[in-house]
């Protein structure tokens, strides 16, 4: 086999590390193993694709809390807190704001069954000692004059903020060429194993681009590569999301919503995210359909009719863009991070709902996988060797 790297010079360089992937996670995974002094190739037949071009960029560690999920609120909190000093850090090394904005969430009830199942979410808050208000329809409406006169009531989360992902796609795509981060446009489609350990991946074409460590980084595609041993579990499956985009007036006067608003209508999610661009992102239906990311007009029905029953302004809103995208979903809708089985072979991979909000931390806690070859103590928990047979539990 040619064990010859890929990256145009044939020199035969193997590197630190070869991330199949350049989405949200591929990309800055790849950041911060360069900012560790690790020789990084970025493998993507587009990098800056993938789910954070659909996502919302809701960076709601305390609404997306589900009950069954409080393992991953700490982490998600963790992620959260990092945010302020990750936009800073990305705007100096780029000079690309990513828009984060300290903006709070609100999420309100619409009917008497809605309000019950609110107060059992505000209750189940309370318990992981997270701060947030009851607030009555009225004090709702206060904050948010356009919200529905039906409103019944709500909770104010003052700590979920937002940023957008593409801006943020775009900034890390900076950051890593001016980190050196190599980048592979192609698509892998195989593992290279020599021995017992991962060494690298083989590109559509047949060249070979070698690697000490290899991170399997391709979103809902992270099990598509040939070679993965069976004891490399990669339980990712595509969950999909269609969403709109809207503009709001612009010019003077009061914002037409000034934070993120949220609801569970006739049991679906339905949110509102205004950015400070104008722009108000409307999402997002949850699909088990495969591959499929065509946007339906059954899809986008759901979501206006649900969105106009929070904010029934929004229906005069130019309606300026429909798309759809897939999660990467895990089966306890955790990502997957660090090492497997396999020797030099890693995981970043099902980060779900949770992506944008996960980047800072997903990063961090690669980059000290990759170089120390242990997750640090807070990400232990989602270890990617959780779902392989022959798991041992890793000590807390
Ligand atoms: C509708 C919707 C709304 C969302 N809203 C939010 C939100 O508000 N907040 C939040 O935190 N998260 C949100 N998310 C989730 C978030 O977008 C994802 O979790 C995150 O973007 C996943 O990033 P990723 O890099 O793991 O995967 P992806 O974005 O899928 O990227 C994978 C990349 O890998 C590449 N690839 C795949 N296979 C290969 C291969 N064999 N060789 C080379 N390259 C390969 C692909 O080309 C792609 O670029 C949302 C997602 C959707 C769909």
């Amino acid at each position: 086999m040619d064990l010859r790297s890929h990256g145009g010079d044939g020199d035969g360089t193997v590197y630190d590390a070869a991330v199949v992937g350049g989405g949200l996670i591929g990309l800055v995974t790849a950041w911060r193993a360069a900012g560790r002094g690790l020789r990084t190739a970025l493998v993507d037949p587009r990098p800056g694709g993938g789910a954070a071009r659909v996502a919302a960029g809701m960076l709601a560690a305390v609404t997306e809390l589900h009950h069954g999920e409080e393992a991953l609120l700490d982490l998600n909190l963790a992620s959260a807190g990092r945010y302020p000093e990750f936009a800073a850090e990305l705007a100096e090394a780029t000079g690309t704001d990513i828009a984060y904005r300290a903006c709070g969430t609100l999420q309100v009830a619409l009917d008497a069954d809605d309000r019950a199942q609110l107060r059992e979410l505000h209750a189940l808050q309370r318990r992981c000692g997270l701060d947030t208000q009851w607030l009555t329809g009225r004090e709702c409406r206060r904050l948010e004059p356009m919200l529905a006169p039906g409103v019944r009531g709500g909770l104010r989360v003052d700590g979920d903020h937002q940023t957008d992902p593409r801006l943020l796609v775009a900034a890390l795509l900076t950051a890593c060429e001016r980190a050196g981060v190599s980048f592979v446009n192609a698509t892998a489609t195989g593992l290279v194993v020599r021995g017992d350990r991962a060494a690298g991946v083989r590109l559509d074409g047949g060249t070979v681009l070698a690697a000490d460590r290899t991170v399997l980084a391709g979103g809902s595609r992270s099990a598509g590569l040939d070679g993965i041993p069976p004891s490399v579990a990669v339980p990712v499956r595509p969950v999909k999301g269609q969403i709109l985009r809207l503009r709001m007036p612009s010019g003077g006067g009061a914002p037409f919503l000034s934070r993120t608003v949220r609801a569970v209508v006739r049991g679906e999610q339905v949110y509102l995210v205004p950015r400070a661009s104008g722009e108000l992102v409307v999402g997002a239906t949850v699909e088990e359909q495969g591959w499929d990311t065509s946007v339906t007009a059954g899809g986008v029905y759901q979501l206006l009719r649900d969105a106009r029953e929070l904010l029934p302004g929004l229906t005069e809103l130019p309606l300026a863009e429909t798309c759809a995208g897939l999660r990467p979903t895990s089966p306890d809708n955790a990502p997957l991070l660090g090492p497997t089985a396999l020797p030099g072979l890693f995981l970043a991979t099902g980060h779900h709902r949770n992506g944008v909000l996960l980047a800072p931390i997903t990063g961090e806690a690669m980059a000290v996988a990759l170089t120390t070859g242990e997750l640090p103590d807070y990400a232990r928990p989602f270890s990617a060797q959780r779902f392989s047979h022959d798991h041992r539990e890793v000590p807390a």
